[in-house]
């Protein structure tokens, strides 16, 4: 009986209420094509984790450009503080400073954590929505400095959101990478599956969640790859991913929302997709076994 017992949402109303109001300042400006700063953008998050919990907020570390100092974001939810094993997940919004969907859609699925308890149950979740903040004020898909840092990982590079984030993932051993990107040539959502065999078994059940938002991109060729039912295995080198010789391998997932439509209908797609992944990856540990 227990299972149909529906849990408390972990926010109280006039908590949720505030943050709410906060999402939809951004929505509305967003909207308008209008640019925040990085601290305006992550209201809802910021404001979530006055009231909740299970989020707290710090950041990575920061850098200098332009003469002015930035700050890569990092939160982290955690429903109790039991020390027990927990499904270690990283999901990264925002490398490209041009795709604001995936750090909008991000926020949304962490409101939905605290909204619904289930949903976070068993996992020690590290959230960093906005991975290249001076490309996001930019408005440009590469960092200030001209590169685009999704092609710099693991290969020695000094751009500092790399060398930062690289350290993080080295340190923190995730069982799953996950990360949020639109693509402005793409009619539909798709997505990479890498890493553990996990990948595909999750990203399978995802993108059906996903259609519910979003129709998927079925072409047989994407980005100039191979794919099956918007799924992709290859990928570009030096894209953010666990270093190579990481074992046991993480499962990583790219998530691609299609960046010419509807703002709103994208932030869907990436919270049905995430919390897709985040069910059927307890449920594939619980009983799937081992493979
Ligand atoms: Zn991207």
């Amino acid at each position: 009986m227990n299972a149909l017992v529906h849990e408390a949402p972990l926010l109280p109303e006039h908590a949720r209420v505030k943050v709410r109001e906060a999402a939809s300042v951004v929505e509305h400006v967003m909207s308008r094509q209008q640019r925040f700063t990085a601290r305006h953008l992550l209201l809802p998050l910021l404001t979530q984790v006055i009231y909740s919990r299970c989020l707290i907020a710090d950041a990575l570390g920061s850098f200098e450009s332009g003469g002015e100092r930035h700050f890569l974001p990092r939160f982290h939810f955690q429903r109790t503080k039991v020390a027990k094993r927990r499904f270690r997940i990283g999901i990264f919004a925002g490398i490209h400073g041009d795709e604001p969907a995936g750090v909008l859609g991000l926020m949304d699925f962490v409101r939905e954590l605290d909204e619904d308890p289930e949903l976070g149950r068993h996992f020690e979740l590290s959230l960093y929505p906005l991975c290249n903040p001076t490309g996001y004020l930019a408005g440009t898909r590469e960092s200030a400095s001209g590169k685009d840092l999704n092609r710099e990982f693991w290969r020695g590079s000094e751009e500092p959101e790399v060398v930062l984030l690289e350290k993080e993932i080295a340190a923190r051993k995730f069982d799953g990478i996950i990360s949020l990107h639109s693509d402005d040539t793409s009619p539909g959502f798709y997505g990479y599956a890498r890493g553990s065999v996990i990948a595909t078994q999750l990203l399978v059940p995802a993108l059906a969640a996903a259609e519910q938002a979003q129709p998927r991109d079925s072409r047989q060729l994407i980005d100039g790859f191979r794919a099956v039912d918007g799924i992709i295995h290859d990928s570009f080198d030096g894209i953010l991913s666990a270093p190579a010789s990481d074992r046991p391998q993480p499962f990583e997932i790219i998530l691609e929302s299609p960046a010419n439509t509807p703002l709103g209908d994208q932030r869907r797609a990436f919270t049905l997709a995430l919390k897709s992944i985040l069910t059927e990856y307890r449920t594939f540990i619980t009983y799937g076994g081992d493979i």
